[in-house]
């Protein structure tokens, strides 16, 4: 995975180390930061520098409160105005008109309007109870007709029949009245998209609408367009009047910036995001979380999973052999343990993840303050030798042990009372391991994802 923003944040921080303000002088290098972080998720030039002007007018004069540093403050502006620019709230579906709601699926070619017109149907069939049906008015690839008779099966919704040789409206037209007369809820008409936008598409769609009218009309767009999705999104804005968006193939690995290049240039919400190819592969887009996933931090769902299957469960593994195998929980274990938790992208921010009422639960001071412990306990052990590490009974029960803390707190800087509390700490850790036969934090992160 590319660097991250904090990464690329966290160099410049030490210079500025002391600033109380983010200020027009110390602002430069970051947003510099920002900027290229944006670029790297494939935000398209034009809204960056957009952006960038919002943040830094958001971000000069904030103050550099307790243990936070200003690239810190830059990162969490930057963080709520993404958020904020790509969406405020959830917002689902509309269907508040006269039945049958009409839909209308607009997009390029290969966009996945054809996939997405059927999760769509299952997801209204499924948590809005309604009777829903299908019809494709793409008469220039048969295959698309086909495609969407399938998808639409694979859905339960029902599909309605066109041939190539009708006109787009025609068959909305037929199907509109078929609808009616069978008492359907909904109807999702699938559009024909072309490789690169053109004239003669446009004007189709565009008759296809004022002949509709329809309550909700998609633009569905793929992630990994990247930077074509802003000419794209200016084409089809300028056609249709778009009431929503859909962000598709969010499971690759792109860092779906397509998402705030598309949000700001079409003013329409991003209601859902594909993250499969599979018929269930549909989510309500969550702006909150995919703001993590522009600046690289993540999101606690890719880490419960990354954490339980990926590099870090082989870590955990290993050290539940180490801990069955009678080799002991040490410092260097403990500190892992603490960087595990900062890859993670800290405390506050892991909770931020977590539903409301788990986070409020758990309070934001006390999650500061966590956060805070965290770094000092960094501090204190990178100020230990390796040996002591390795063996805490040097420092637990040795009889240098207070020399020894002397030493370590004048290092880091702290007091000799926060080495004792870190060793307290420790020990605590160590029992708990013992008594879950390692892997803590392993089987602390299932506990959180089921
Ligand atoms: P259309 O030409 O716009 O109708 O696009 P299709 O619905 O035919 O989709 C094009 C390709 O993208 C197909 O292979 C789909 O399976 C795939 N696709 C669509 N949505 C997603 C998604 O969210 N994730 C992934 N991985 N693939 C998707």
């Amino acid at each position: 995975m590319a660097t991250t923003l904090t990464d690329r944040l966290s160099h410049l921080v030490k210079t500025m180390r002391g600033q109380a303000r983010i200020t027009e002088t110390n602002v430069q290098d970051m947003l510099r930061e920002v900027r290229m972080a944006l670029l790297e998720a494939d935000v398209a030039l034009p809204v960056v520098r957009d952006f960038i002007a919002r943040v830094k007018e958001k971000a000069l004069g904030q103050e550099v409160v307790g243990s936070l540093n200003p690239g810190q403050v830059l990162v969490s502006v930057v963080h709520k105005e993404l958020a904020a620019t790509m969406g405020e709230g959830i917002s689902d579906i509309n269907l508040a008109a006269q039945p049958p709601a009409i839909i209308l699926m607009a997009g390029l070619q290969g966009a996945g309007k054809t996939t997405t017109t059927a999760k769509l149907a299952k997801h209204l069939i499924e948590k809005r109870k309604k009777k829903v049906l299908t019809v494709s008015a793409d008469v220039y690839r048969p295959a698309a007709i086909e495609q969407l008779k399938t998808v639409t099966k694979q859905a339960g919704a029902e599909w309605f029949p066109s041939e190539p040789n009708q006109k787009p409206k025609d068959i909305a037209l037929a199907a509109l009245d078929w609808a009616r007369r069978h008492y359907f809820d909904v109807l999702l008409v699938d559009t024909a998209g072309r490789l690169a936008i053109d004239e003669a598409l446009m004007a189709e769609i565009r008759e296809l609408h004022a002949t509709l009218n329809p309550v909700e009309t998609l633009f569905v767009v793929d992630a990994m367009q990247g930077q074509d999705a802003i000419n794209t999104a200016k084409a089809f804005k300028e056609a249709l009047p778009l009431t929503g968006i859909v962000l598709t193939k969010l499971d690759g690995d792109s860092r779906g910036g397509a998402a705030l290049s598309v949000r700001q240039i079409t003013g329409a919400p991003i209601k859902f995001a594909g993250v499969s190819e599979k018929i269930d592969g549909l989510e309500v887009f969550d702006a909150e979380r995919h703001a993590g996933r522009v600046l690289g931090m993540g999101d606690i769902v890719a880490l419960v999973e990354e954490v339980t299957k990926g590099v870090d469960m082989a870590a955990a593994t290993k050290m539940a052999e180490k801990l069955k195998s009678g080799g002991g929980f040490d410092l260097n274990d403990f500190l892992s343990q603490i960087s595990q938790m900062k890859k993670m992208g800290g405390l506050s921010s892991l909770m931020d993840k977590l539903p409301a009422q788990m986070a409020a639960k758990a309070g934001q001071g006390d999650m500061d303050k966590a956060e805070k412990d965290m770094r000092r306990m960094e501090g204190i052990l990178s100020a230990m030798t390796a040996k002591e590490r390795r063996q805490p009974a040097l420092l637990l029960e040795g009889k240098s042990k207070a020399s020894r803390k002397r030493r370590i707190a004048a290092g880091a800087g702290v007091q000799i009372q926060d080495v004792n509390r870190m060793l307290t700490q420790f020990e605590q850790m160590r029992d708990m391991m013992k008594k879950m036969q390692g892997g803590g934090l392993m089987k602390m992160m299932k506990k959180m994802g089921g």
